[in-house]
């Protein structure tokens, strides 16, 4: 376990902001794409293949203070009678340039608050998608809920429709730290709805929580963790705090002077760890946990976990075909960026023309580089070997400067650097960010306000 020593160390070295990695190159460099770049890169998805498919659903009622999506506030449902549809015609015109109906093992609903939507909406996307994909025996079909406004009958309707896992985002159940980010919630309520989703059969929850929002202690954060082993859900997700307010003009509403600082924030997330690891669970990657049995658990361990833009994956960079406002997907080794605005995105889809707000095509050394970032990221190891023999490089000649640095980072005592692979420890994961981004050939110290703080 590290010490407080160890631990003011890291900060004082690395609280600096860096990358997040849920893509590389990072959105920094999307720029102008052409619209022919859509058919291009639709055309060389290889048929035989699985696709991961991503709707963006971006209406929320209420916004909390510490946001960081892409959203869409409305207290009205009627928003959704121009969405919906809207939604639909982009699915039908993009799946067009198609001739075959693609399989889909992995099918993900993010917002926003996906259940802002009524039943009668999820009725029509689910026919649609099951019109137009065809989706694989065991198909993952998840989404992210606002457990506060789940209705009576809900969960049900979803999991009838083919719904099987659950993210549900409480990120704290304190009065006082709700109250600073207007987010109003009930934990009755909260362990209500996980106890529906058990019963009906979902067969992973996720809760997702955040540290580092105001108020937030170390011994105020025992009540999240008391809630989370009152509830045991199969995975967490333990966010830091991304304070960005520069991007997100609504976070400037944040009391500062309350915020959890980078020693109270490494002293919650050190708690955090150690409490999730005395239930049972085990970390996947930088910020997340799972039961011993959970299939993200299973791939860290045996450095076969994945990470896209919807997070750890056990499936290996899957084509992802996005739809809906600000959706990014990613496809024969293309990202697009849906239009963010609700105007852009509809004139693309009503036109057939203007497709994105910005994308980026990758380059073979583009590909090799997020291939090593991806596995430092996600399984905190990188075999040199491997790579070699996937993209014909020469490691130690081709990445001479990086394995310099890695060697630094080892010398510090971060990881074991051999002549075939780097291995990350427990230290040099606190600091995984600034470890992936020496592969990053974009990174501008110029650039760092356009991301978090790394601890
Ligand atoms: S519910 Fe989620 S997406 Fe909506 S405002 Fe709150 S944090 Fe943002």
């Amino acid at each position: 376990m590290l010490d407080n020593a160890t631990v003011a160390d890291l900060i004082a070295r690395y609280n600096s902001p860096v990358p997040r990695y849920t893509s590389y190159p990072t959105a920094l460099e999307f720029g102008p794409l052409a619209d022919t770049a859509l058919e291009d890169s639709y055309r060389r998805i290889e048929p035989a293949s699985s696709v991961s498919v991503y709707v963006h659903l971006p209406f929320c009622a209420n916004l909390c203070l510490y946001c960081g999506c892409n959203v869409l506030l409305s207290r009205k449902k009627e928003v959704l009678d121009e969405y919906i549809p809207l939604l639909l015609k982009e699915i039908d015109r993009k799946t067009a340039l198609l001739d075959y109906r693609p399989r889909v093992s992995q099918l993900h609903f993010g917002g926003g608050t996906p259940n802002f939507l009524r039943l009668t909406d999820w009725d029509k996307i689910f026919a649609h998608l099951r019109r137009r994909f065809d989706f694989v025996a065991d198909a993952e079909i998840s989404a992210e809920f606002d457990p506060m406004v789940v209705e009576d009958g809900y969960l049900e309707h979803v999991r009838g429709l083919g719904m099987n896992r659950m993210s549900y985002g409480v990120q704290d159940v304190t009065p006082k730290v709700l109250e600073a980010v207007n987010r109003p919630q009930d934990v009755a309520r909260i362990r209500d709805v996980v106890v529906e989703s058990r019963r009906l059969g979902f067969s992973s929850v996720n809760i997702d929580l955040i540290y580092g929002l105001p108020h937030q202690t170390e011994a105020s954060y025992q009540a999240n963790l008391e809630f989370i082993g009152d509830i045991k859900p199969e995975r967490i997700a333990l966010f830091s705090f991304a304070h960005v307010p520069w991007l997100k003009h609504h976070q400037r509403r944040l009391d500062v002077q309350a915020l959890a600082r980078a020693e109270e924030k490494l002293r919650i997330y050190l708690g955090a760890r150690k409490h999730f690891a005395g239930l049972g669970y085990e970390q996947i990657g930088m910020d997340h946990f799972g039961l011993k049995h959970d299939t993200l658990t299973r791939a860290f361990h045996d450095k076969t976990l994945h990470r896209n833009f919807m997070g750890y994956t056990t499936q290996k960079t899957l084509d992802m075909l996005a739809f809906g406002t600000s959706a990014i997907g990613f496809v024969s080794g293309v990202y697009m960026q849906n239009h963010v605005k609700l105007s852009g995105w509809r004139s693309a889809i009503n036109d057939g023309r203007h497709w994105f707000e910005k994308g980026y095509i990758m380059s073979d050394e583009d590909r090799v580089r997020s291939e090593i970032i991806t596995a430092l990221m996600a399984n905190f190891y990188v075999n040199f070997t491997q790579i070699e023999n996937d993209y014909g490089v020469d490691f130690h000649e081709h990445f001479a400067p990086e394995l310099a640095k890695l060697q630094q980072f080892a010398d510090e005592g971060h990881g074991e650097l051999t002549a075939e692979h780097f291995t990350v420890n427990e230290t040099g994961g606190f600091i995984i960010r600034h470890i992936a981004s020496v592969f990053d050939a974009y990174r501008k110290e110029s650039e760092q306000k356009a991301f978090s703080k790394a601890i």
